[in-house]
């Protein structure tokens, strides 16, 4: 026999017990986000390559050494999406939607892919759930969002998680700022690890981000963004920040926080457990004014976030109840499952999980197999019909559906 098959590396199956907490939470975030007014929305799960390019930006690690990118068989280069914002405002532009009432709330939820290395709680495939508001520069969106995603936090049993928030400021702001810092790292070089002093002039917000012990030095004396924003910005994050307050969030502004998309303007958010160890991000985001308009839209901010589903389970304890109390129904003789259906039937139709004997086993396998399965009732057709008790092994008679459907009722209510 040849080697079995596997999924491939970073991906992974998700068994009906993970699934279940999946769907569970699915239901969370539809709820939470559903009732502030953001509409589900789903885009593409690939997408022309330029869109990660142009959005998420040429020098960040994501499009320089995590994109699954490939050609069609016209020869057109498509990726596999890495991120959810950036075909989001895609398709703003695409239908138009500055036309619509703004800002327009979205939320999704779906698989995205990033060629990492696989470890607890990273993988190459791997779901997030996200929400945009596009069309507004207004402050109380982005704290809106922030508490929204605390709410699905707290909700999905996944905190306590740690709030850090930051403003990145405007592209003119930031740009005077990284000159300022990339000739600050350039002057302390021989400090940095090599990978930041090879990037210095592409990202070197990226220093903040290192674990390299010497270029963490260098960054606690860096220039800080914060301190240079321009007088708006200040205010607009002093607003975020006072919303916070208001709704009674606990945060830390954390003028090194950085976030691996190069779209973001103004504010920058992450939410971190305090249960996981590594990978400890459970989802982040913040405002990105221009990345509409580099996309060929008219001048349109947003704000936005995304989670990552593996990392909230990860967090959550396990304890998604078990499913409902099962019947099932036992078949004494040949020919009775088109009966056994229309019970089956009406018993869902109530509400109940049900199960009917499909493997051909003998009387004595079928009780065993309802046993297995963990039902409370089995109605076995024979002659007649029994309903059995299958806690007590009481058995008694039923004539026709209507006293099957009662007596059923009766042991599921014991
Ligand atoms: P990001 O936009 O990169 O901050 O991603 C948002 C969230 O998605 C993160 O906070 C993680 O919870 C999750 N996430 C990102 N990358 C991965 C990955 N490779 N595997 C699992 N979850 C991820």
């Amino acid at each position: 026999m040849s080697r079995g098959l596997q999924a491939p590396r970073g991906t992974f199956d998700v068994q009906p017990g993970d699934a279940r907490r999946r769907l569970r939470l699915m239901g969370i975030v539809a709820e939470v986000l559903g009732r502030a007014g953001y509409e589900p929305f789903e885009t593409p799960v690939f997408e022309d390559t330029d869109l990660f390019a142009r959005g998420v930006g040429e020098s960040t690690d994501i499009v320089q050494k995590e994109m699954f990118t490939f050609e069609d068989k016209a020869g057109r280069s498509l990726t596999l999406r890495p991120e959810g914002t950036a075909g989001v405002c895609r398709a703003y532009v695409e239908h138009g939607m500055h036309k619509l009432a703004q800002p327009v709330k979205l939320w999704y939820w779906g698989p995205f892919f990033r060629h990492e290395a696989p470890q607890a709680g990273r993988f190459r495939q791997f779901t997030q759930f996200g929400a945009e508001a596009i069309g507004s520069d207004d402050p109380s969106l982005d704290a809106e969002l922030i508490l929204l995603l605390r709410e699905i936090i707290d909700r999905a049993g996944a905190g306590p998680a740690r709030l850090r928030v930051a403003s990145l400021g405007t592209p003119a702001t930031r740009a005077a700022y990284l000159e300022e810092l990339t000739a600050y790292l350039r002057e302390h070089e021989r400090e940095l690890s090599d990978e930041v002093r090879a990037r210095i002039d592409q990202n070197p917000l990226r220093a903040f981000d290192a674990d390299h012990e010497g270029t963490q030095r260098v960054v606690a004396e860096a220039p800080k963004l914060l301190d240079r924003l321009s007088a708006e910005d200040r205010q607009h994050l002093d607003a975020v920040l006072g919303l916070l307050e208001a709704a009674g969030a606990t945060y830390a502004v954390d003028p090194t926080l950085v976030r691996g998309l190069d779209y973001y303007t103004r504010t920058v958010f992450e939410f971190e457990s305090e249960r996981l160890g590594a990978q400890a991000a459970l989802g982040g985001g913040g405002r990105y004014d221009r990345l509409v308009e580099e996309l060929g839209g008219p001048p349109t901010p947003g704000v936005g976030w995304a989670a990552g589903v593996e990392r909230m389970l990860l967090a959550a304890p396990n304890d998604e109840p078990a499913p409902d109390a099962r019947v099932y129904i036992a078949l004494a003789k040949p020919g009775q499952i088109g009966d056994a259906f229309a019970l089956a039937r009406r018993l869902r139709d109530d509400g109940i999980r049900v199960e009917v004997e499909q493997a051909g086993r003998s009387m004595k396998g079928q009780l065993k197999q309802a046993d297995r399965i963990g039902a409370r009732v089995t109605v076995i057709f024979g002659d007649g019909i029994e309903v059995k008790d299958m806690d007590s092994g009481q058995q008694s008679g039923a004539e026709g559906f209507e006293e099957t459907v009662d007596k059923v009722g009766e042991v599921l209510d014991r």
